[in-house]
């Protein structure tokens, strides 16, 4: 049995409450572990650890913080194997796709930050005319809160934990209670590191005991929240009368269009990727694909055979390319949209059925599966499914797609593929997506912009926008 501990004022520490929650490996469906489902007081002794060092910490050089963070950043490189083994064997994603990109990102998010902060500046204003300059600092909030899920567990975590350390804050984090190993391993890569007493406090537990006591705290001042729509309403519910740093990035139901005149073979295969890589539970998963009506039926054939062909397998198996999905209740939500799919007129075209791995009859494997809607507004194509599963139906106009694609309450990304630069730009600016991919899918450049409109958030992460969100712009005004 594994036991994963809390890393409150630079050290690891059981829970207060004695409570535990278990761990579960999707592969196998077994309990391998537990995890501390620590209480507000843990949350409180990890407030105050951080409030202590903030000081102190907000006071450091620039090139000291930058060193730090990037000495981390070598330390998760360093032990790339074992992260990505521990990432796979929690989430149940192909060894492989971690070891190739969530355990490389993460050291890059500390990398990329240890050396954005040396670059980030403010602003200053000469007021001519009135003898007075101003000028702008960019000051660290404080204490501040990292929430993140489950589906690129360190990824996502140390997207928001690095910068908010770049730009001076002290954190109090919580992964997902559902793969909190690796971030439990960030803890003693810190403790090696030397990351002074205090400055980040990993506390592990469920939603509802420990992201609740984060989001509560009155002196945690800034929320950065990855996670599901409905989450994001209660945080904002609860923090919207304390008057707390909000960053919600939430769900998606991304749009994928395809036009005739696209590179078909690149669009193909990305296409695949984009409908189910990490087992389509990535919220940049192109989940409706629409394909203009003079090529459908091709799309359609070629599709189902390219995804006929991937392999549905343990994580750790070389040639696997869909591994388990993360639980057994996700596992059955998915299975619940397939069956009522049908119900509005969707046509399985292919998988929808639970697999068995040989050995590992009680992990949490499903098919690969494309549902030919009837209509863009059923069910299947208008809520946030999350898992291997995306939908196909062809298109006759630009106006027309246009108009689905948006008609979702979500507006994460979108992915175009097409030759023609002038649809390219029209559809660029009408799309209601944070993120428009064209001719390509989750290529990132970590010093854009990223984040959703409308119900898939509030906000922007991603280069100086996060650095900005971690700090309170203090404007100074001098006469001379
Ligand atoms: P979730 O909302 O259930 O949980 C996310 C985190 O919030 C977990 O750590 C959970 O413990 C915590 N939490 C739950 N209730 C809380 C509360 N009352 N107070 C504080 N914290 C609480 O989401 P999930 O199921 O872990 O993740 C899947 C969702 O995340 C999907 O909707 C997906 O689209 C979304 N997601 C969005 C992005 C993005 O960048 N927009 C990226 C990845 C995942």
């Amino acid at each position: 049995m594994e036991t994963i501990q809390n890393y409150i004022n630079g050290s690891l520490k059981d829970p207060e409450s004695g409570m535990w929650l278990d761990n579960y490996c999707p592969a196998n469906g077994a309990i391998y572990g537990r995890i501390p489902d620590s209480s507000k007081a843990d949350v409180d002794k990890a407030y105050e650890s951080a409030k202590t060092a903030f000081p102190s910490w907000s006071e450091t050089t620039l090139e000291h913080r930058s060193r730090l963070l990037l000495k981390i950043a070598d330390l998760i490189e360093a032990n790339l194997e074992r992260f990505a083994a521990a990432e796979s064997k929690d989430n149940g994603k192909p060894i492989q796709l971690a070891k190739r990109v969530d355990i490389p990102r993460a050291a890059s998010n500390f990398r990329f930050f240890a050396h954005a902060i040396t670059q980030f500046s403010s602003e200053s204003h000469d007021s001519v005319g009135l003898d007075a300059i101003n000028f702008t600092l960019r000051q660290p909030i404080g204490v501040v809160g990292c929430i993140s899920p489950w589906n690129l567990p360190l990824y996502l975590f140390t997207w928001k934990i690095a910068p908010a350390l770049a730009a001076g804050n002290c954190v109090i984090a919580k992964p997902s209670e559902i793969t909190p190993l690796t971030a439990f391993l960030l803890s003693e890569l810190c403790i090696e590191a030397g990351l002074p007493e205090g400055v980040l406090n990993i506390v592990h537990g469920s939603g509802k005991t420990t992201g609740q006591a984060i989001i509560e705290h009155p002196g945690v001042k800034a929320i950065s929240f990855t996670g599901g729509t409905a989450t994001g309403e209660h945080i904002a519910r609860t923090a919207a009368p304390m008057f707390k740093k909000l960053s919600l990035e939430l769900g998606g139901k991304n749009p994928n269009i395809i036009f005739a005149d696209c590179d078909y073979d690149t669009m193909l295969e990305t296409t695949v990727r984009s409908s189910f890589s990490n087992q389509g539970q990535i919220c940049l998963c192109g989940s409706r694909i629409f394909v203009e009506a003079s090529m459908y039926d091709k799309f359609k054939t070629d599709f189902i055979e390219k995804v006929k062909e991937l392999k549905v397998g343990h994580p750790t198996e070389a040639e696997t390319d869909i591994g388990a999905l993360v639980s057994k209740p996700h596992l059955e939500k998915v299975l619940d949209y397939i069956k009522q799919a049908p119900q509005e007129g969707g046509k399985i075209l292919c998988g929808g059925n639970p697999v068995s791995v040989e050995g590992f009859e009680n992990g949490y494997y499903l098919e690969p599966t494309v549902i030919e809607v009837a209509t863009d507004t059923c069910k299947i194509n208008q809520e946030e499914v999350f898992g291997p599963v995306v939908t196909i139906m062809p298109f006759d106009s630009e106006d027309q797609v246009l108009e689905m694609a948006n008609k979702v309450k979500y507006g994460l990304s979108a992915t175009l593929w097409t030759n023609d630069l002038k649809r390219t730009m029209r559809l660029s600016k009408k799309l209601e997506a944070g993120i428009v991919w064209v001719n390509t899918w989750m290529l990132r450049d970590l010093r854009t912009p990223f984040g959703g409109m409308k119900s898939s958030g509030v906000g922007r992460e991603g280069g100086f926008e996060a650095l900005r969100f971690f700090t309170e712009a203090k404007n100074v005004c001098i006469k001379y």
